[in-house]
């Protein structure tokens, strides 16, 4: 049939030129398009869904989702005055306050003040959202056995220029149900709201295995997040420190909607 057809076409001049010439042209054209579209996706979602390497990647991570970040929306607010009597309590530490500098950059900045100006943004914002937040040191006392319904560690990343490629962030989480679900919502919450890939292959056992880990009661969901690079990401981290700042906050809300 098919080659029957072919020559019926053929013998109508003109129309079998447009028909045969037309043709491979419009499938170079759609095969362009296709593999331009390919190419985007993959570069696009490729590089948001890197799962992490190490043994605590037991539960995937997800897709970032837009939707997420309705939770941060003053609309949305209301929602945690309601919950059910109780006050939901949040443990934030700042990464190294009492303890040490952290990374230093060339100009005196220094990582400590970088985890503390966004700390006390998500604190502020956690009690616009009416929780009960405490501001932790890095070897808080309070830490031993603490218990909350969610704990947060905020640290930065190094200030040296290692190439374009050092710019991301990073979370690492104990090998808990609860806490696994708390880096899931924060992966999704993140990367959505600062646009930040996921810088797998930086993450170092001081994050997996933790101090605070160890300290907590062990039912307490946590993680700890390498908010960015402070070379790559350094505008992010301070001049737009309120992106970051929203960016936890609306990871620990989607963790806590889940507990409602
Ligand atoms: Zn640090």
């Amino acid at each position: 049939m098919a080659s029957s057809s072919y020559r019926d076409t053929d013998q109508e001049g003109s129309r079998s030129e447009r028909i045969v010439f037309g043709q491979p042209l419009l499938a170079i054209a759609f095969i362009a398009v296709a593999a331009f579209g390919m190419l985007m996706a993959y570069f696009f979602f490729g590089r948001m869904t890197q799962t992490p390497v190490n043994s605590y990647a037991v539960v995937a991570l997800a897709e970032p989702d837009t939707n997420i970040l309705e939770l941060g929306s003053a609309g949305f607010r209301e929602r945690w005055i309601a919950s059910d009597g109780e006050p939901f309590h949040v443990g934030i530490i700042s990464g190294h306050q009492g303890s040490d500098a952290g990374a230093v950059c060339d100009n005196g900045l220094t990582e400590a003040d970088v985890n503390r100006n966004i700390a006390n943004k998500v604190a502020e914002r956690l009690q616009e959202d009416s929780i009960v937040v405490d501001i932790l040191d890095e070897f808080d006392p309070r830490l031993d056995n603490y218990a909350a319904d969610v704990l947060v560690s905020i640290h930065a990343d190094s200030c040296r220029d290692y190439g374009d490629s050092l710019t991301g962030f990073k979370l690492a989480a104990p090998d808990t149900r609860a806490s696994l679900g708390l880096k899931n919502c924060m992966y999704q919450a993140y990367a959505t709201t600062t646009q930040l890939f996921y810088h797998v292959n930086t993450i170092t056992e001081h994050m997996t295995d933790y101090h605070v880990f160890r300290k907590i009661a062990p039912d307490t969901p946590a993680v700890i997040i390498e908010t960015g690079f402070m070379n790559r990401d350094m505008a992010l981290l301070t001049d737009q420190s309120d992106v970051p700042a929203e960016g936890i906050e609306i990871g620990i809300l989607c963790y806590l909607e889940q507990q409602q």
